[in-house]
């Protein structure tokens, strides 16, 4: 696949219009004209397998064939974008369609608020399932890739796999044939495992997480079908149509879902598409250090995924009776993702829903098609963006030379980690599990230094580190042979290798490495853990001070420190003299994990938090000062840069309820309360 080609020479900006049954048939003709007299350059328009092949082999495109005419009159593109999970009776009925969770009872298929009429979801696994979604995809990409307003095609909606999905008889079958491919004899798998099956077909769908290897293995599977699943269907659509781009979009990507309740693999996802894209599931307010993280957190993890993407769901306002949002909080969010470098936008939705659990939700207009505070906003900044289009649709977002490091293994072995006898994450510190807390906490504090943070996927660590100062790798429990030489050489030519308690704690296996760290790890690092805790199983949480600031309670998982060398430095200790933080030339080794210590703070912020939180800060400032230089924006402010050739264009934010006059690159600009705007 010819990854990540730019299609388009502006900036795209759109909405999703239509997912049946609303808007309704009479609602049409007057929306469409009024989007296009917003500023809007395309609808998005849901094809519903449900709905469009209610009945098996009728394909009925009535809605569509009516939709479609009304943008082509209204000078709209579109966006088709298909909904194959929202499936016909005919799939569960005739086919056997139904997913089936692990303890053998298939899944209700009825609706919910996203799939309101019903059909949620069928499981892909099953041979007559795809051939007959595939089926329907080519019916309709016969019938519209002639279309001349056709944009482009959004083949799946979110894609993910839940917790509990699917252990019918042909996910099990795909299963095995994948541990097969894998391991080739089932005595290899046993070896690897320490396991004792007599063939693939005896291994079981975990419905326990006390093995880990057990679930570790079948979310790893999991993700890959999934991914095989988007395959199929761009294939499809490939097959009989070359000329228009062919995408997905993901609804929580990596860096916020948890790997076993709400999978997906993003990066594997976006090798198929021409390009990616991403829900922008934030939070409506932007206050906390980590509600104003939250959105470049996620485009860092797409434009790292997907160099050219696209915001494919930006909530003009949530609904759900949370009150009208600020015309200023739906600003920053399309900013942030005009800043995080996203090369489209488009909204969820035109017309707020008038059914189900999304009720009242999402709408840019009320119900009744009248205009509010939003609808305004979104008017004023697309007249404000018309000049800008061209450079955006070329400009790569400018970051600091420092990387996080994102491993899917790492994270899901977090995960199965920090669960209860039920399966329920614990929850422990405050955030998600470990592994995310460290990696979401670690970018937050980043932002509060005004930096911006590469998120970088261990599948391409060696080419990425190369333009690196810093690597921070927030409990990287897994660390492979491919990176543990990646690590070193980084180290070796002198950047600064930054490593939270975790490390290597954990082989490919899941089984515990010892020493910890493994890997090889100690030796770069010059350190072993002499003693590992997690905090909730302590009766007294170790206590530090670092610099001149009050001592605080560790939170999370907590490592004693044993320096290994000579040329291994203390830099903090714990309260009772054990090292806390080591250093060896170019390597920190951090006996805790300031994101965790971070993110406790952003979910519950008492003093106790707030106080941990800004040691947090203090410590990552004074290590990160070092390699990189931290900006000196004025209180409340933050830069994002944006550059195309020569040319390099800004987005400010003013976080603070005061006007703020600066000066940026040479010239005096003044920035409202709570304004982000382009310069
Ligand atoms: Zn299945």
């Amino acid at each position: 696949m010819e990854a990540n080609r730019k299609p388009f020479d502006e900036f795209v900006f759109g909405t999703h219009y239509y997912r049946a049954p609303t808007p309704l048939p009479e609602e049409w003709a007057g929306d469409l004209e009024r989007i296009a007299a917003l500023g809007l350059d395309c609808v998005q328009l849901r094809v519903l397998w449900r709905r469009n092949e209610r009945v098996r082999g009728q394909y009925e495109f009535d809605d569509l064939d009516r939709l479609m005419a009304l943008a082509r009159a209204n000078g709209l593109k579109v966006i088709v974008k298909f909904m194959l999970e929202n499936a016909p009776d005919y799939v569960f009925r005739d086919l056997g369609g139904a997913a089936v969770a692990p303890d053998g009872i298939p899944m209700d298929y009825t609706g919910n608020g996203a799939f309101y009429l019903g059909g949620h979801r069928p499981c892909f696994d099953n041979p007559g399932v795809r051939a007959a979604a595939v089926e329907f995809v080519r019916r309709v990409v016969e019938h519209y890739r002639d279309e001349p307003s056709l944009l482009l095609w959004n083949v799946w909606n979110e894609p993910r796999i839940h917790r509990g999905e699917c252990a019918c008889v042909h996910s099990r079958a795909a299963f095995h044939r994948w541990l097969e491919e894998r391991f080739g004899p089932v005595e290899r798998l046993n070896g690897f495992l320490g396991k004792a099956w007599d063939s693939f077909e005896s291994v079981q769908v975990p419905r326990t997480f006390r093995t880990y290897a057990d679930m570790f293995l079948w979310r790893q599977w999991s993700h890959a079908t999934l991914t095989g699943w988007l395959r199929a269907v761009r294939d499809a659509v490939k097959a009989l149509d070359g000329r228009h781009p062919v995408i997905a979009h993901v609804g929580c990507c990596n860096v916020v879902n948890d790997p076993v309740d709400d999978l997906t693999d993003d990066w594997a996802n976006a090798r198929l598409f021409d390009f990616y894209g991403t829900s922008l599931s934030v939070g409506e307010r932007f206050e906390t250090p980590f509600e104003r993280a939250w959105p470049f957190l996620i485009l860092a993890r797409m434009h790292d995924c997907s160099p050219y993407f696209w915001v494919h769901e930006l909530y003009p306002e949530w609904g759900d009776w949370q009150g009208r949002i600020a015309p200023a909080d739906f600003r920053y969010k399309v900013m942030s993702a005009v800043a995080g470098g996203a090369k489209g936008v488009v909204l969820w939705q035109y017309r707020a829903e008038r059914l189900g659990h999304e009720n009242d939700l999402a709408g840019l207009v009320n119900i009744d098609g009248t205009p509010k505070a939003v609808t305004h906003e979104c008017q004023t900044f697309l007249e404000e963006l018309r000049p800008w289009r061209g450079f955006l649709a070329k400009a790569e977002p400018v970051t600091d030379p420092v990387g996080i490091l994102f491993d899917l293994d790492s994270n899901l072995i977090g995960s199965v980690e920090s669960r209860d006898a039920q399966g329920n994450l614990r929850r422990a510190h405050g955030g998600i599990q470990p592994a995310l807390d460290a990696l979401q906490g670690i970018f937050t504090l980043c932002h509060e230094l005004k930096l911006s943070p590469r998120i970088i996927d261990s599948r391409h660590l060696a080419e990425a580190a190369e333009s690196l100062e810093v690597l921070y790798l927030p409990e990287c429990f897994m660390v492979g042979e491919k990176t543990a030489e990646v690590l070193r050489r980084f180290a070796a030519r002198g950047g600064l290798l930054i490593a939270e308690e975790g490390l290597a704690l954990r082989q490919p296996n899941t089984w515990l490495n010892y020493p910890w760290p493994g890997a090889g790890m100690d030796e770069l690092f010059g350190v072993r853990l002499e003693e590992r805790v997690e905090s909730l199983k302590t009766r007294r949480p170790w206590r530090l001070r670092v610099g001149g600031a009050e001592e605080v309670e560790s939170i999370g998982y907590a490592a004693a420190l044993q320096p290994l060398s000579p040329e291994t430095q203390t830099l903090l200790r714990w309260a009772d003299g054990r090292a806390a933080v080591v250093r060896r030339g170019s390597c920190v080794f951090l006996g805790f994990s300031p994101g965790c210590w971070c993110m406790a703070a952003s979910q519950r912020g008492n003093e106790a938090d707030l106080a941990r939180q800004a040691s947090a800060k203090a410590l990552l400032r004074e290590l990160l000062a070092e390699k990189v230089r931290l900006p000196e924006w004025p209180e409340g402010i933050m830069v994002r840069a944006l550059r195309a050739g020569d040319e390099v264009r800004h987005v400010v934010f003013n976080y603070s309820d005061d006007p703020v006059s600066f000066t940026l690159e040479g010239r005096r600009i003044t920035v409202r309360a709570r304004e982000s705007r382009l310069f």
